[in-house]
């Protein structure tokens, strides 16, 4: 599934949408975008679909979805293996080609809230991570929230081929987590040096949301401090105070590829990244600094960072450093042998708009 093209509001036109509502569980809510179903099973103009919370089985008659919602064996736990286990979100790995009709059913559900081409027939390329909630004081009871896929193999190194946070949990920053997992399972997987991203080109949504992930990302790596600068490790910042100063750093002298290795991030997606935050030197009639990224020694583009910039930018946008991706919510390398990452579409519409600044 790939987010581009369509702008959401034209996508969003009610016109072609098969399905009116979907009842998940216990929540009804509509949908945005048509689906897929086999038209024999859900007419052109449904208004409810029934859609099974934990398989993703749907219906448009309610007694058999609720006569399903009793047996289904997806009830007492997700399929898949948990990758991420943190404050109650989990994230689990669901191969494609194992689980077949969990994967082409989620994908139809999910379509109905992405609008792009759909690769659901091929859902055994795929690798897919559910994103669950299990509420502490209700221990057996599991949500799922939404979900990203992500090419077995994929040429480019895309880390995410489509996201999705199911429009209910939208604006919690779940996407932002989503996200986050897909950087750390890729930078799992670069051992040769393969950094990836979401595919491109991403649906204006899906832009949206990516670039305040980066910004974020970036943001948070900038101002992390900075381990002593001997270290020859990429990404290592090499702090320089202007004349006669020693106190603090104003700024930063890097290249855009040092910081690409240091968050795992492509060289264009933090050039994009450090412009939307507008935190690079960009120009004055300071000769000793580079200025935008544009200079080039041999290490690629040097980019200059004001710190203070940096940290203004996060104050205004209510970033906190600490990551939501919580590393201690990894349960290991699972996912490394899948060789790298996936790639299509991505993101679909949907993650989560941008403006959910907590
Ligand atoms: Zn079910």
């Amino acid at each position: 599934m790939a987010p581009n093209n369509t702008s959401s509001t034209d996508a969003k036109s009610p016109t072609n949408r098969n399905v009116e509502h979907v009842v998940l569980g216990d929540l009804l809510f509509k949908t945005w975008y048509q689906s897929i179903y086999p038209e024999e099973l859900v007419s052109k103009d449904t208004d409810r679909l029934y859609v099974c919370r934990w398989c993703f089985r749907y219906s448009c008659d309610v007694d058999l979805y609720a006569k399903h919602t009793r047996s289904c064996e997806n009830q007492a736990t997700p399929l898949g293996t948990k990758v991420y286990d943190h404050g109650g979100y989990s994230v689990w790995e669901v191969d494609g080609g194992d689980h077949k009709l969990f994967a082409q059913n989620l994908s139809l559900f999910a379509k109905l809230f992405v609008d792009h081409k759909s690769v659901f027939f091929d859902v055994a390329t795929f690798l897919f991570y559910i994103l669950t909630f299990t509420d502490p004081e209700d221990p057996v009871n599991y949500y799922i929230l939404g979900y990203f896929s992500k090419e077995k193999l994929s040429w480019d190194a895309n880390n995410l081929a489509c996201i999705l946070i199911f429009p209910p949990y939208q604006h919690k920053q779940l996407g932002k987590l989503l996200m986050g997992v897909s950087y750390k399972l890729s930078d799992w997987e670069r051992e040769g040096g393969l950094i990836g991203g979401p595919e491109k080109p991403l649906s204006e949504m899906g832009h949206k949301s990516y670039v305040r992930f980066w910004e974020e990302r970036m943001s948070r790596h900038l101002l992390r401090p900075s381990p002593d600068s001997n270290s020859d490790e990429p990404g290592q910042q090499k702090q320089r105070t202007p004349k006669g100063s020693r106190k603090r750093a104003p700024f930063t002298c890097m290249t855009v590829q040092d910081i690409g290795l240091a968050t795992g991030m492509l060289t264009e997606d933090v050039i994009t990244a450090l412009k939307g935050m507008e935190v690079i030197e960009s120009d004055s009639g300071n000769k000793k600094r580079k200025s935008s990224g544009e200079t080039s020694n041999g290490d690629g583009p040097t980019v200059t960072i004001w710190k203070s910039n940096v940290l203004e930018w996060a104050k205004d946008h209510r970033v906190t450093l600490q990551d939501p991706v919580r590393e201690e919510g990894f349960l290991g390398k699972i996912a490394s042998n899948n060789i790298d990452e996936g790639d299509e579409d991505d993101e679909g519409q949907d993650t989560e708009s941008p403006e959910e600044d907590e």
